[in-house]
């Protein structure tokens, strides 16, 4: 049966994969994930088990894959291929571990990207060690998918630096985060003329003035809610990259981390056809076990072969990326065909294990749960269906 990063080994290895590599660093997420089985944690409380999954990566060194080797990482460039190898690993133990894991990258590498040395060099080693928290804040109420109807401002306020007015909604590590990066439309000086839009990127400590965090609950565990930003003062040494470059460095973010979506998905499709198989191999109906029924076997066919499509478009899609060689439509189809599939594929095991598959605290109502959310954050899949088309209607 496939449950299988070990792919990578088989098909990728042609694709540029490097092996021992791979291999190593899955010995080592076997080796985490078996310390968890045996000391799990607690998940009822969201900020405690956030803190306590980010304490325990970085003593497993994991934190370490989310920054540069100049400033405490694991090899020179931050590589989406071990991003998405870690996260396919992390979401088959748990959704809420895989969170954490991917908030470290996903809200510290702009400042990777863009930040000035000095900032760098105070926030990075902090990420690789689990001792800063971070987010990403770049939704609003009314700016979703569409990004560019962002209403946050960012005003001139001496010395170069801005004050920051607004509200963010959707923030995954509200509240716990240490460490946020914000997007925000840049205002004019006093007396100047109006640009036409722009936006611009800006690093900020969870204790500044003037930030406040408001929870909102999802239905999978997942620290999350609205920020707001009521004249929050950012020194001109936390602006990332020039004025009017924000939505450059939020794309080249999502360069890196929309596959590894895919690739979290990728983890509890394989939790899922491994629940779905267990299942079918012991439980008897009509006096046979339910896997010797033709119609049960058609539907795990068409799991397994979407599950090896999937990997492929993802680790094909991140290998591309590592490589310099991608183009945005291969991350978006990586995203949406894992994720959708992923989905079809939990389905399936709650639709197999019958009464037990929606009966709270079997693992195919949790990966029910976790699943959603994935096919609408870092772009909706129809969103990833307007980057396909458009690569093929240029
Ligand atoms: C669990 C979770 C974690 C998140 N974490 C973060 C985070 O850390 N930081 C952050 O900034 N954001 C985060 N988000 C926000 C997420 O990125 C947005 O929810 C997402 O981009 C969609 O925006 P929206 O919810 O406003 O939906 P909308 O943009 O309002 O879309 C609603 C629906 O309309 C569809 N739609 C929109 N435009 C089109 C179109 N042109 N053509 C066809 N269909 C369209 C969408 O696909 C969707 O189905 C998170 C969201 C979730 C659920």
């Amino acid at each position: 049966m496939l449950l299988a990063p070990r792919i990578l080994d088989r098909e990728l290895g042609t694709v540029g994969g490097d092996r021992a590599r791979w291999a190593a660093l899955e010995d080592r997420l076997a080796a985490f994930t078996a310390t968890l089985r045996e000391q799990p944690v607690d998940e009822s409380d969201e900020d405690a088990a956030t803190r306590a999954y980010v304490a325990r990566l970085a003593e497993a060194g994991l934190l370490t894959l989310m920054v540069p080797e100049a400033y405490g990482g694991a090899a020179p460039e931050v590589s989406s291929t071990a991003i998405c190898l870690t996260r396919q690993w992390l979401s088959r133990h748990s959704g809420a571990l895989d969170t954490a894991f991917v908030m470290q990258g996903l809200g510290s590498y702009p400042v990777t990207l863009a930040g000035q040395d000095a900032l760098k060099r105070a926030l990075l080693p902090k990420v690789a060690r689990g001792e800063a928290i971070c987010a990403f804040a770049l939704t609003e109420p009314s700016a979703g998918s569409d990004v560019k109807a962002m209403q946050t401002t960012a005003r001139p306020d001496g010395d170069g630096g801005v004050a920051l007015e607004g509200e963010k909604c959707f923030i995954s590590n509200a509240g716990v985060a240490s460490s946020y990066v914000v997007f925000a439309r840049e205002l004019p000086a006093e007396g100047a003329e109006q640009e036409k839009p722009r936006f611009g990127a800006f690093w900020v400590p969870g204790d500044a003035p003037g930030l406040s965090v408001e929870r909102t609950k999802v239905i999978a565990p997942h620290p999350i809610g609205r920020v707001r930003f009521d004249g929050v003062r950012v020194p001109a040494a936390h602006r990332l990259g020039e004025r009017g470059h924000g939505l450059r460095i939020a794309l080249g973010n999502l360069d890196v981390f929309r596959v590894s979506v895919g690739a979290a998905a990728l983890g509890l499709a394989d939790r899922a056809l491994q629940v779905t198989v267990d299942h079918l191999q012991r439980r008897v109906q009509f006096g046979k076990p339910l896997a010797r029924q033709q119609g049960l076997q058609f539907a795990l066919a068409d799991v397994s072969t979407d599950h090896v499509a999937a990997q492929l478009l993802v680790y094909r899609a991140a290998a591309a990326r590592d490589k310099g060689t991608a183009t945005p439509d291969q991350a978006a189809m990586a995203k949406m065909f894992a994720t959708e599939s992923a989905q079809r594929a939990i389905d399936r095991a709650v639709q197999s294990l019958g009464g037990l598959g929606v009966t709270v605290g079997q693992v195919p109502e949790r990966l029910y749960r976790e699943i959603r959310a994935l096919r609408i954050y870092e772009g909706t899949t129809e969103i990833q269906k307007l980057v396909i088309a458009r690569a093929l209607l240029r």
